[in-house]
């Protein structure tokens, strides 16, 4: 392990243009459960996910009661805007700080990148603590919108800033398209890329899944080392698409790594 460990860090080094790419298996050891782990919530409750394909359906169907249920119903994935980051997110951040790492894609709508000092993230999945507008993308703080007076007086659901359009979560639900902005953005990072560092994910969600694979394809053109850092296998390291996995959890493995970086590099 440690072999290992010295040996990403040498190619974090020599890397031009860093980037990651992280999931669910990110924010667990900040208490917020991942999906498909073995303590995952479609694990433990596949209703559950059953239930969730239906919240984008709902919203298209009828915004005032998505708004409601959203409201008034209980959050699948918990307290979530009072989480706080874990060692795995502080050590991406750290990286970031040093040049090396010029951004993160990340699954995660826990927005603990941010709260952990990362500047450059590109939430594919969108972030809870947003809103968006459903027809022109923009974006906006909750706090602008007063919902709790907007549920009282029966004024849900709120309307865009810009355009009037109905608002909804920032959140990108089941069957949702990934707003263009963030799905142009990162595939470009995946274009410039000569090192990926994959964090916690399963690796089965698409289209975010693709994203190694393009990097692979890219190969033809430069070198793209992929890097899995995950607590189990996923279908990216029996494909051999990923170069390297180190195989623990975030939250230890990225501090050692970093560590390893700072010694090579003071
Ligand atoms: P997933 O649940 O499908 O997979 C998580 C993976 O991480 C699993 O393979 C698990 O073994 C691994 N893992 C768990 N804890 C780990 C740790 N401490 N260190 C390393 N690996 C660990 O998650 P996914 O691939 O991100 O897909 C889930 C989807 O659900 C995403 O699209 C995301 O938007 C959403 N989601 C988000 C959050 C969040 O924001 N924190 C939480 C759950 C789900
Ligand atoms: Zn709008």
């Amino acid at each position: 392990m440690e072999e290992l460990i010295s040996k990403i860090a040498e190619l974090i080094i020599k890397s031009k243009h860093a980037v990651a790419l992280t999931g669910a298996g990110m924010s667990t050891e900040s208490g917020i459960p991942d999906f498909r782990g073995p303590n995952g919530i479609w694990t433990k409750n596949p209703d559950a996910e059953r239930k969730a394909y239906q919240s984008y359906f709902k919203f298209q169907q009828n915004p005032k009661e998505y708004w409601i249920d959203r409201m008034t119903g209980a959050s699948l994935l918990g307290d979530l805007i009072n989480a706080l980051p874990n060692p795995g997110h502080f050590a991406l951040a750290e990286l970031e700080k040093m040049a090396i790492l010029k951004c993160i894609v990340t699954q995660n709508i826990d927005n603990l990148h941010q709260k952990a000092g990362s500047k450059r993230v590109l939430d594919y999945h969108g972030n809870i603590s947003l809103l968006r507008c459903f027809s022109c993308d923009s974006r906006f703080d909750p706090r602008e919108f007063e919902l709790d007076r907007l549920l009282a007086e029966d004024r849900l659901p709120p309307l865009c800033r810009k355009c009037n359009g109905v608002l909804k979560s920032d959140v990108v639900h089941f069957n949702e398209a990934i707003p263009a902005d963030v799905a142009q953005e990162s595939q470009a990072e995946v274009g410039k890329c000569d090192l990926m560092l994959i964090c916690g994910t399963s690796a089965v969600v698409h289209p975010f899944a693709l994203l190694p694979r393009m990097a692979k394809q890219y190969q033809s053109k430069q070198k793209t080392i992929i890097i899995e850092i995950n607590s189990d296998p996923t279908p990216l390291t029996e494909e051999s698409i990923s170069d390297y996995l180190i195989q623990g959890k975030t939250g230890t493995i990225l501090p050692k790594i970093v560590e390893e970086v700072k010694k090579r590099t003071s």
